[in-house]
């Protein structure tokens, strides 16, 4: 079977505050709308390098929406599973920067057109097409979306077909009680683990000293494959027979929203179609350092031209 991707979940436009620690609470200046979503960069990530990528996801019948769709199109993404409803109007996130690693969220989602998409959005015969599947945390917002992505795990693993999973934690969005309970659902049946290393103590144990002992209970559980993001210092690779760490690359952060999004498009889809684990990890830490040195979380994904010139220049 050819690669194609399955993704479900938000598709968004985002506002970046101009400022760091400009915040929510005053007036200022953002630029934007730049098309976003956790699963949509994902999404597009996948196509720009050329695999096949299916994105299922709702969008209002408005600017927003119409520019998201475009840009997937574009770039080659599957856009006949984005739904336009007239009942709502496209989501959106509002970024505002404390620091590299720190940054406030103001999320309009589940009462978007994205937090309306049901199982019955996700037509089996698109869903036939797709040999694996990919999930974010950010994503299990609903009962609904939890639904939806519970009919793509049972298609796409029925066919003998894999499973990803991005935590993809954002701190506004704990509280939401579908998300945690459907964490552990969505663990049984992952294969390739994607957490970032601020989100291992989420998952029960601090990283650095316990998180061999996290990874171990992961890999038991049946969790074939385990790569913790590390940011600049680049991302750690586990499974039973095989474990090593790939540095990260020195770049400039203009705007590391995204990184991880297309660190996990570029590590999972090289590996299905046949890169050994090392150079889809070194293919992925490229795409990740692309990513956050363009401003716009989807506009730094990359073709395979993009990540070839940036590893020839790093030295391979
Ligand atoms: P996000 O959810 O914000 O998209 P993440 O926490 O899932 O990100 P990160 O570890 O921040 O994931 O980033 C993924 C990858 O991108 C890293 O493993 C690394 O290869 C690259 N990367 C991220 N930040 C930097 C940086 N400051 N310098 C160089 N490379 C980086
Ligand atoms: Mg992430």
């Amino acid at each position: 079977m050819s690669v194609t991707v399955c993704t479900i979940g938000e598709l968004l436009v985002e506002f970046l505050a101009k400022e760091p620690n400009q915040g929510f609470s005053r007036p200022g200046e953002f630029w934007g709308p730049y098309p976003s979503g956790a699963p949509a960069i994902f999404a597009d990530q996948v196509a720009r390098l050329g695999f096949g990528s299916v994105l299922f996801s709702c969008v209002g019948n408005d600017a927003f929406g119409e520019m998201n769709i475009a840009r997937l199109a574009r770039d080659g993404v599957n856009v006949s599973g984005i739904s336009v409803l007239s009942n709502a109007t496209t989501g959106s996130a509002f970024v505002s920067y404390r620091s590299q690693a720190q940054r406030d969220f103001i999320f309009n989602m589940p009462h978007s057109a994205c937090g309306q998409l049901t199982a019955d959005h996700i037509d089996e015969s698109l869903l036939d097409q797709c040999s694996h599947f990919h999930i974010m945390g950010s994503s299990l917002f609903s009962f609904r979306m939890v639904d939806a992505m519970r009919k793509a795990i049972e298609n796409v693993k029925g066919r003998g077909g894999t499973v990803s999973f991005d935590p993809n934690i954002r701190k506004e969005m704990l509280s939401i009680p579908e998300m945690s309970q459907a964490f552990e659902y969505i663990l049984d049946y992952t294969d390739i683990f994607l957490p970032s290393d601020g989100e291992l103590d989420y998952f029960g144990l601090n990283p650095g000293r316990q998180e061999q002992t996290l990874v171990d209970k992961l890999l038991r559980r049946g969790v074939g494959q385990v790569v913790i993001k590390r940011g600049p210092r680049g991302a750690s690779y586990y499974s039973a027979s095989e474990q090593f760490h790939a540095a990260g690359y020195p770049v400039e952060v203009v705007d590391p929203t995204g990184a991880g999004d297309c660190f996990g498009a570029t590590f999972v889809s090289m590996l299905l179609a046949g890169s050994g684990t090392q150079e889809a990890l070194r293919w992925a830490n490229a795409s990740g350092s692309l990513a956050i040195s363009r401003r716009g979380p989807m506009e730094g994904t990359s073709t395979r031209a993009d990540i070839e010139a940036f590893l020839m220049a790093h030295g391979g």
